[in-house]
């Protein structure tokens, strides 16, 4: 084939679309749901031109795309990508794939609290990301837990959106920037609440409050709040690009603009390479650069590839 494409999340099933659309030969390799984040995303109402969406539909609609363009969709594991004379080997479970080029568009995975109730209320009050759900949370309370610039930064955004924003952070002292926490203390309805890590997340069909206990002293307290942002980080998950393509020092892809990665035929699209913001637009935007590069590459290639 002249693409295999890892991952049919909005960059994979993207790239897909315009593989196809610029008549190239490209199978999509899915290990888990189709759609990645947004089969998970209770509701999108910030991808262009789509006033509001629930995840599940709009990954239905971009699966549909990629398979209506003849895109072939495979429900397995890449377990390894070698790179060949001729391209590359995908090996799966079931055998392996030969690819002149590859786009991986693997995503990112969330750090999780791992705290009771954080599974359960995820998507009912649990939400990862403040950028795509605090509009939900318009005049209510909300919590952002973490100590990062990612917690400060959620806790900005919330705090023109939600009623009373409380930051929770195990330590006394914030890992985020200076000029960010100044901006944050600046804030009248944010409170810092440090020393504190949650306990549990409780509710009945939607988050109600939080259990919090305390690190330096004896005791518990409880914040009712209607809303949890747990921004204590994602992390990489391209472990099987080891070797093969240069990473940060967190592990994400360094891929430039033409999304090409450090192996000649290797591109990377999404949330899994180096980049400032991780959202569904930008992703899919990715996945359309990375496919256009690929074909420009394969023009490159020998005849006889
Ligand atoms: C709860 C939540 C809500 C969000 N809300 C919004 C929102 O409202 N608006 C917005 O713009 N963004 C939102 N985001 C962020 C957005 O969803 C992501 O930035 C975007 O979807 C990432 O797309 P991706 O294709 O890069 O990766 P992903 O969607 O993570 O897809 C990667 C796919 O690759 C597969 N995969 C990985 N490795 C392999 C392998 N070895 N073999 C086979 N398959 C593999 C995974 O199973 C996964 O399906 C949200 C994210 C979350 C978690």
């Amino acid at each position: 084939m002249d693409i295999g494409i890892i991952g049919s999340g909005a960059a994979g099933l993207t790239a897909a679309v315009y593989a196809r659309r610029a008549g190239l030969d490209a199978a999509v390799f899915e290990r888990g749901i189709y759609g990645g984040q947004i089969a998970i995303t209770n509701e999108v109402e910030n991808y262009p031109a789509v006033e509001r969406i629930t995840g599940a539909e709009l990954a239905m609609q971009l699966y549909q795309q990629a398979k209506a363009l003849g895109a072939e969709i495979v429900q397995t594991e890449i377990t390894s990508i070698e790179k060949k004379a001729s391209g590359f080997l995908l090996t799966c479970g079931s055998g392996s794939y030969e690819a002149k080029t590859v786009i991986f568009a693997g995503g990112a995975k969330r750090r999780a609290l791992g705290c009771p109730g954080e599974e359960e209320f995820s998507g009912r009050g649990v939400s990862y990301c403040a950028t795509c759900d605090g509009a939900f949370f318009k005049g209510k309370p909300v919590a952002v837990i973490g100590g990062g610039n990612t917690a400060l930064e959620d806790a900005l955004y919330l705090s023109k959106l939600c009623d009373a924003v409380h930051v929770i952070h195990r330590r006394d002292t914030f890992r985020g920037e200076k000029r960010l926490l100044d901006s944050v203390v600046s804030r009248p309805n944010v409170m810092l609440r440090t020393n504190r890590v949650v306990r549990e997340i409780i509710g009945n069909d939607q988050v109600t409050g939080l259990f919090l206990r305390k690190t330096e002293e004896a005791g518990e307290e409880f914040l009712p709040i209607s809303g949890v942002f747990v921004a204590i980080g994602y992390e990489p998950d391209n472990g099987i690009l080891s070797g093969l393509a240069a990473t940060d020092a967190a592990g994400y892809i360094l891929a430039g603009e033409d999304c090409l990665t450090s192996c000649p035929g290797l591109f990377a699209a999404g949330d899994c390479r180096a980049k400032p913001l991780r959202q569904i637009v930008t992703a899919a935007a990715d996945g359309a650069v990375a496919a256009f590069q690929a074909g420009q590459y394969l023009t490159q290639l020998p005849t006889s590839f």
